[in-house]
């Protein structure tokens, strides 16, 4: 029953897949959710603990205001109605990382519910329902080492017992793996502008679980799901949904049943393994956590939180495109992080031309980043340096040759263009004369081109341009060039 068979087309296309998803990300508070223990990443094991978060006898939780702030800031950012009262349970269960035996989350009474979010599509785009979102606290950590072998053992880190964590539950909206990967990519962004979460992946801040079943097109009711767990990276969230659907429609042609479990992917084989049949939810034995009140979030609070929403991605790409005019593709790249949004409406402001900006930005300086492995933050270009160079070019005072040249040589040397620029600026010709002479040559040597534009084909003068800079070594002022090349050709 392995997904290794190929599928026909047709076969693949009577199948509906549903995908729900469970989407935990840790808090990005100082102290923990219910005492004053820091929540520092990558501290020695076992040092940032306490009665309370061991869930020592007698110790007694205080809920982290901040905790709740920022849950709110993000179910309002995801567009969920904020419950005035919600209640904390507890989730009994038993883990080697959980000392407490439970673990304090939210259950029939969440902070908020009923949100979506929009995701781009090959259809346009779609709105995904977000059932709810509740407060809950992480467990500890263990650690394998020696895995299968005979000095196996595991170590057990409670560093991270009593993390704020929300929980986002999807509803069963999304209906491929690309969706669940777009859905994902949006979540994270918002979450990343509203700065509740650094959504750092590898030291686990973003934890997706991804629920996934298929039906028949045009069936009613849905398939029976199996859930994957513990997929550390979007992508091979998408490669795990992508084998799920497969093996599960496998299943159902072969006329067997999907049965109800818990399946662990691994990235290397690329397939999904069974770990476990799901228990029920009522095996979790949940009731109101005792040593907590309800949580109240009165309005005036959810008034006060909401006015340090920021502008949210979709809004300030809508708005980038209009104030700037650049594209929605551009747009998309500008607005990846808010810093960098933040710097290139600094650059955009100052420059002439916002869009040359834009694509200044896109063409010259993230390739060349990437390349040294730089962040934005890290650029010897500043956003000024963009700005004057965007200007630069704008008014033909620099061709895109010297233009190159010149970044090439802010990331040799680690210094902004504007130093640059006055030291290297190359010489320019703005001869005319010269100019015209070569154009001559150029025009002599290409009478086929003269032909084409003087039959009409008048785009063929950017040919010519690009002969004669050729020609000057890039170093023809371009405004008068083109000017030049016209006026010659013309007569
Ligand atoms: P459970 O009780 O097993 O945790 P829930 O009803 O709480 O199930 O749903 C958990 C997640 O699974 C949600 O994101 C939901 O949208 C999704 N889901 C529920 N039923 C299905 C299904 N048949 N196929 C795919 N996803 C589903
Ligand atoms: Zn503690
Ligand atoms: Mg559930």
């Amino acid at each position: 029953m392995s997904a290794t068979t190929e599928i026909s087309p047709a076969i693949f296309a009577k199948y509906e897949p549903v995908i729900g998803l469970e989407v935990h990300v840790q808090l990005l508070t100082a102290t923990k959710a219910f005492c004053g223990c820091s929540t520092r990443f990558g501290s020695a094991p076992n040092t940032q603990v306490c009665p309370v978060c061991l869930g020592l006898p007698g110790a007694l939780p205080v809920l982290n205001r901040r905790a709740v702030e920022f849950a709110t800031l993000a179910a309002m950012a995801l567009h969920c109605q904020v419950n005035e009262t919600s209640i904390f349970a507890r989730k009994n269960y038993f883990y080697p990382d959980l000392p407490k035996g439970y673990q304090i989350s939210q259950f029939d009474k969440p902070l908020a519910e009923h949100g979506w979010i929009e995701v781009p599509t090959p259809q346009g785009t779609k709105r995904i329902g977000i059932t709810r979102l509740h407060m809950e606290e992480d467990a500890g950590k263990s650690m394998h080492e020696g895995f299968a072998d005979s000095r196996e053992r595991t170590y057990i880190d409670l560093n991270r017992c009593g993390t704020p964590l929300i929980e986002i539950v999807s509803e069963p909206d999304i209906r491929s793996a690309d969706e669940a990967y777009e859905y994902l990519t949006r979540i994270k962004e918002i979450l990343l502008y509203t700065a509740v979460s650094d959504c750092n992946m590898e030291e686990g801040s973003l934890r997706c679980d991804a629920n996934v079943s298929v039906r028949l097109r045009g069936a009613e009711k849905f398939g029976t799901k199996a859930e994957v767990k513990n997929v550390n990276s979007f992508r091979f969230i998408r490669a795990a949904l992508e084998y799920e659907i497969e093996r599960q429609i496998e299943i159902v042609e072969s006329g067997g049943r999907v049965v109800q479990e818990t399946r662990l992917y691994n990235s290397q084989e690329g397939r999904t393994y069974s770990m476990r049949s799901k228990e029920q939810a009522h095996d979790y034995r949940y009731f109101p956590e005792p040593d907590l009140p309800p949580l109240i979030v009165s309005e005036a609070w959810r008034n006060e939180i909401r006015a340090h929403m920021p502008e949210l991605p979709e809004a300030r790409r809508k708005r980038m495109v209009a104030e700037y005019e650049i594209t929605e593709q551009d747009a998309q790249v500008l607005t990846g992080t808010r810093a960098f949004a933040d710097q290139f409406e600094l650059a955009a402001k100052a420059a002439k031309s916002p869009k040359r900006v834009s694509n200044l930005v896109q063409g010259e300086l993230l390739g060349r980043l990437k390349a040294a492995g730089l962040e934005l933050e890290q650029s010897p270009i500043s956003m000024q340096g963009i700005a004057r160079a965007a200007d630069l070019a704008e008014s033909g005072e620099l061709s895109s040759k010297m233009l190159k040249q010149l970044f090439d040589r802010c990331f040799e040397t680690g210094e902004d263009f504007g130093v640059i620029y006055e030291r290297e600026k190359p010489q320019q010709i703005s001869d005319s004369g010269a100019i015209e002479k070569m154009i001559d040559e150029v025009i002599a040597a290409n009478p086929k081109q003269v032909e084409q534009y003087r039959g009409g084909k008048r785009t063929v003068s950017a040919f010519f341009v690009g002969q004669v800079m050729k020609l000057s070594k890039g170093q023809a002022n371009p405004s008068l060039l083109n000017e030049l090349v016209t006026r010659k050709l013309d007569g």
